[in-house]
């Protein structure tokens, strides 16, 4: 962190502003006493330093990071790939690709355990299915909630599917106790009170970018739940908004290979939300795998006509088959590449 201060100040209030560094932070500090202005460079660890607090001091006329203010994430931290495995032996972010398939919305029985067989037979290694939906409207369908959760239960019996569902509420926690990944969805990236208590669990969190969120604020979202010391995190990027309106979001394909940078975690890519539209899911997952994503989240839907949540941009089990064949031939030619 390097930090600017006021031309004015005195080599007394330089001294007394240094000395209370090094105290509350444990840091190293460097002075370079200039002509016009003294400059402080701080050396240690800086993420748990408030910029803005420091912004804020009298003396203080500039301040800037040089290190990211994430660590647990931080791939400078941890430079090989976080490789997640289930207890039932799948894997995401080993070097093969991983798909998650299902419909926006469990619905019926009968729904979730023909979808669940399809998509396992297509090659999908887990099945998601949402049982708390985060609608627009109030009026929209909400999910089945509780015995949604009961029913992915019984399409995971009925396949061996791990189940990924999605969580909107701290007050849900012992419902999802035995689901396989947690999702918390585009909306609730920041809900930091959730982040928290995901935090203290064990078992893999699926975290989808906000809707108007920067790559980093993602990734400090991913180091609220590491810093609890939950290290499983799946980072998901499902389009952002932009001025654009055709789609439903704009697919940020550079966010994956950015993320794989400064990251050390998974990261998968949602284009169906991404675009809303079914078309653009086998264009937008290709050029996923193409960019580097370790996975892709798909919406499968029997019907989807007469979904009752996100039928536009949902594929038959038909179309989800030819997607999923596509989609790992590529992942195979970039794999023989390497
Ligand atoms: C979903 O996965 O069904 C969902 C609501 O996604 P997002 O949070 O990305 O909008
Ligand atoms: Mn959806």
């Amino acid at each position: 962190m390097i930090i600017v201060l006021k031309p004015d100040c005195t080599a007394a209030q330089v001294k007394s502003f240094t000395d209370s560094l090094t105290e509350e932070y444990k840091v190293k500090v460097n002075t370079w006493v200039g002509t016009h202005s003294t400059v402080l460079g701080l050396i240690g660890d800086t993420s748990v330093i408030d910029i803005e607090y420091i912004a804020a001091q009298d003396v203080v006329d500039s301040v800037k990071r040089v290190q990211e203010p994430y660590k647990k994430a931080n791939r400078k931290f941890h430079p090989d790939n976080t490789v997640i495995t289930l207890p039932g032996g799948q894997k995401i972010g080993d070097g093969n690709l991983c798909i998650m398939a299902g419909p926006c919305s469990v619905e019926t029985e009968e729904q979730i355990c023909y979808v669940a067989e399809r998509v396992k037979a297509a090659g999908a290694q887990f099945l998601r299915g949402g049982a708390f939906k985060p609608r627009t409207s109030p009026y929209a369908f909400q999910g089945l909630h509780a015995s949604g959760l009961e029913l992915l239960r019984k399409a995971r019996e009925h396949t061996g599917l791990p189940i990924v569902t999605e969580i909107m509420s701290t007050a849900h926690l012992p419902l999802f106790e035995d689901v396989d990944i947690i999702q918390v969805g585009a909306r609730n990236m920041q809900n930091f009170e959730l982040l928290k208590e995901l935090g203290k669990l064990r078992k893999p969190i699926l975290l989808k970018r906000g809707l108007a969120n920067t790559i980093e604020e993602t990734l400090m979202s991913a180091e609220y739940i590491m810093a609890g010391g939950n290290e499983q995190v799946i980072l998901c990027e499902r389009g952002i908004r932009t001025y654009e309106t055709y789609t439903r979001n704009t697919l940020d394909i550079s966010a994956v290979p950015i993320f794989k940078k400064l990251s050390h975690l998974p990261v998968i890519v949602d284009p169906s939300h991404a675009s809303g539209i079914a078309s653009l899911v086998e264009p937008l997952a290709m050029a996923a795998v193409a960019a580097g994503a370790d996975g892709l989240m798909i919406e499968v839907h029997n019907n989807p006509a007469k979904a009752l949540s996100d039928g536009a941009q949902s594929l038959t089990p038909d179309q989800f088959d030819h997607v999923a064949k596509r989609v790992f031939a590529a992942a195979k030619v970039l794999k023989e590449d390497m």
